[in-house]
């Protein structure tokens, strides 16, 4: 089993390296298949490319598309995609519109409750103006000591009924799905373990995504515990998904499970790289 990353992002979304860095901690972690997943953008899939080769690190184009399923935001991983694909390219832009003036009404509602000119402090973190996101609202937060760590500021701000969350209309999971498949690319369930879903709408999220031609499932992800990737496994042969095993690496700060430490994916599962191997540049 090759260890494989397909899942991480940079400063082009809300990650804190360049695709540069990435790909070098991606090779010095010991990575032997590395993609690049910023939200909803494939900007710095070009950086990223010519950072693996100049490592002999093999690579897979890949994007993280946000996606409003059953009232909820579910993420697609779309991966091994021909990157220049115009309805791609759009349908991306597409999602991505919006973030500014969601970013303004989170905002607004961060200063009824006495946190000022949070717009202003979350900008200050953001690679990519098109991408600001909830992660740059908590790094500004913390930094700005209302909070001691990330993960303390969603929980109090930025989800579901806190004075930050703002509910916003993502990509359709039909749409999502399609850009990925159209454009030669396999589309991926990132970490189902955090949806909260019931059963019956997880199991509308598996069949609808198969029925759209959806093809693979996170199973170990920075997300998962062992139970939840032990879970999933199940679900990837009931539904006959192959499995994918990504960190979702941020920030060596942030983020709990670095680059390429992942366990293995359990042997009985197709890796999702086996049905790509003809796109790894
Ligand atoms: P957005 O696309 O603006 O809604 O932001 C979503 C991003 O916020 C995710 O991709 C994660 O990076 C981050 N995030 C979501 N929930 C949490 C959490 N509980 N703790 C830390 N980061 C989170
Ligand atoms: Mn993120
Ligand atoms: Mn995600
Ligand atoms: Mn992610």
């Amino acid at each position: 089993m090759i260890n494989a990353d397909l899942h991480c992002h940079s400063v082009m979304s809300d990650g804190t390296l360049t695709p540069e860095a990435l790909a070098e901690r991606a090779k010095a972690n010991g990575v032997a298949l590395w993609a690049l997943t910023d939200h909803d953008e494939v900007s710095g899939l070009g950086r990223a490319l010519a950072a693996a080769q100049a490592q002999g690190l093999p690579f897979l184009t890949g994007t993280e598309i946000s996606v409003t399923f059953a009232h909820q935001t579910v993420h697609i991983v779309g991966l091994g995609f021909d990157a220049d694909n115009t309805a791609l390219v759009e349908g991306l832009r597409r999602t991505r519109g919006g973030r500014s003036e969601r970013a303004q009404e989170m905002s607004d509602g961060l200063a009824k409750v006495g946190i000022l000119n949070a717009f202003e402090g979350a900008l200050r973190y953001v690679g990519n103006p098109e991408l600001i996101s909830r992660t740059h609202f908590a790094r500004h937060l913390v930094e700005s000591g209302i909070c001691s760590d990330t993960s303390e500021v969603f929980r109090k701000y930025l989800t579901e009924g806190k004075p930050g969350f703002v509910p916003h209309r993502w990509a359709r999971l039909q749409d999502a799905v399609q850009w990925i498949s159209d454009a030669g690319g396999i589309a991926v369930i990132a970490h189902p373990a955090r949806y909260g879903f019931t059963p019956n709408e997880e199991y509308a999220l598996f069949s609808e995504f198969k029925a759209h031609g959806g093809r693979g499932v996170e199973v170990i992800t920075g997300s998962h515990s062992s139970p939840e990737a032990v879970r999933y496994a199940e679900t990837a042969l009931e539904f006959d998904l192959a499995a994918s095993r990504g960190s979702d690496f941020h920030s060596p700060e942030e983020s709990r499970i670095d680059l390429g430490t992942l366990p293995d994916l359990p042997g009985h599962l197709t890796p999702v790289w086996s049905l790509l191997t003809d796109r790894i540049q």
